[in-house]
């Protein structure tokens, strides 16, 4: 992978054909499911065209098809297989196998992702992110003797320090004061959370060379937060249990480089045809290594944009962005769908916010769920509105609602925009 990503752009692609031929060999052969849909297809003279004439799919194919999906038995070379299950972003959860092999390329691009970031393995790291129970809480978290699989095995690391993201805000930063760890991860949400907080208690999180970021998408606004408090750029990755590390970000820019050694990854249009650069589609991924549950063109259920080739040098991918579910878009009246820019920096000018939501109600109304640090005016309330509607593009009826704290949902992430439609 330390060559491969330097590859030029053709030799890439001929190497991803080569895994895609022999994946799809071997699915027809071993699954039942593929064995119909790919019929009239011959994997070895498959070309990338007919690739992609390939039906989609589904989140709900793979609930509802799972046991004729599987392959009847796994190379033996790809290690043993395990289930893996989806926390639930949508309503039901998703099963799969993973193998041996798919753990393995998991270790590897969690290296590489150490490696381009230029991380300094002595130092000690933390992660504060969401968990189903209370493991974990604040004051004491976890702390961990090394940075675990896969570095332990290469490295010698320092300490890794776990806080449970449910454990409230102030107590977090009083956390991380007090072990003054070198890396921070968790998720956009919460970091903006913890950089509101720190700059309402005056507290100094210089000793964080690099804030890292997971689970959520991450707006431009975040990016921008974390530039104009630390000085230092955020770095992402994007990852799903289905498919594993998708794309890690470029060591030199904001965008993202596709993990395209282990999977294929195509942004398309309601159509099905390829979006251009910079237009925003569906993404539609294939593991080039799962033998157990092939997952050809599948719908993870995100959308993104192509970006242009990357100055780094890097032949990889790029996406420019990563948005979200499908679910958080918004509709206007008039049936259009996009994703929402609320203008939330300039309303932060106005007043100061600890949390925000918009949830959509109808194709007329929406509510602003706000938790603020002291109160609102009638006024600024009336200028909340009027940046909101400006920029959705539409005079949306505005109720605004005041909370303590507002709710994940049930698979803990915390969105910024709920679609009840
Ligand atoms: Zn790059």
């Amino acid at each position: 992978m330390d060559e491969s990503q330097w590859w030029p752009e053709d030799k890439l692609k001929q190497g991803q054909l080569q895994q895609l031929r022999n994946l799809l060999a071997y699915s027809i052969v071993y699954s039942s499911f593929y064995k119909e849909r790919l019929k009239n297809i011959d994997p070895g003279k498959l070309s990338l065209e007919q690739f992609r004439e390939i039906p989609v799919l589904t989140r709900s194919d793979l609930q509802s098809s799972r046991a004729t999906i599987d392959c009847s038995q796994v190379p033996e070379s790809h290690g043993k297989s395990t289930e893996v299950m989806t926390s639930g972003s949508t309503a039901k959860p998703v099963s799969l196998l993973g193998t041996g092999l798919t753990s393995m390329i998991w270790n590897a691009i969690n290296l590489r992702e150490h490696l381009w970031h230029d991380r300094v393995i002595a130092a000690t790291t933390a992660a504060i992110r969401w968990r189903p129970d209370d493991v974990g809480m604040a004051p004491d978290g976890v702390t961990f003797d090394d940075w675990g699989m896969p570095v332990n095995q290469f490295y010698k690391t320092s300490a890794a320090y776990y806080l449970n993201s449910s454990s409230n805000i102030s107590d977090q930063l009083q956390w991380l004061e007090q072990l003054k760890p070198s890396y921070l991860m968790t998720h956009p949400s919460n970091l903006q959370g913890l950089v509101e907080e720190s700059k309402r208690q005056n507290s100094d999180l210089s000793f964080v060379k690099q804030f890292r970021t997971v689970g959520e998408s991450v707006s431009d606004a975040q990016r921008q937060i974390v530039e104009d408090e630390f000085g230092q750029e955020l770095v992402d990755f994007y990852s799903s249990q289905e498919l594993g590390y998708i794309a890690l970000q470029c060591p030199q820019q904001s965008h993202y480089h596709v993990q395209a050694e282990s999977l294929i990854v195509e942004v398309l249009r309601e159509d099905g045809s390829p979006c251009a650069p910079f237009e925003s589609g569906r993404l539609v991924i294939t593991s080039l290594r799962n033998y157990a549950t092939p997952l050809i063109r599948y719908e993870v259920g995100d959308y993104g944009e192509i970006g242009e080739p990357c100055a780094c040098g890097r032949s990889l991918p790029v996406l420019n962005k990563i948005n979200g579910r499908v679910r958080n878009m918004l509709q206007l009246p008039n049936g259009e769908r996009h994703w929402p820019n609320f203008g939330f920096r300039k309303i932060m000018d106005i007043t100061e916010l600890r949390q925000f939501q918009v949830v959509q109600h109808s194709l007329e109304t929406m509510e602003l769920k706000l938790a603020v640090v002291g109160s609102v005016e009638p006024q600024q309330e009336q200028s909340i509105k009027e940046i909101l509607q400006q920029h959705i593009g539409h005079p949306f009826e505005i109720e605004i609602s005041y909370h303590e704290e507002l709710q994940r949902n049930a698979n803990g992430k915390f969105e910024d925009f709920v679609s009840l439609i």
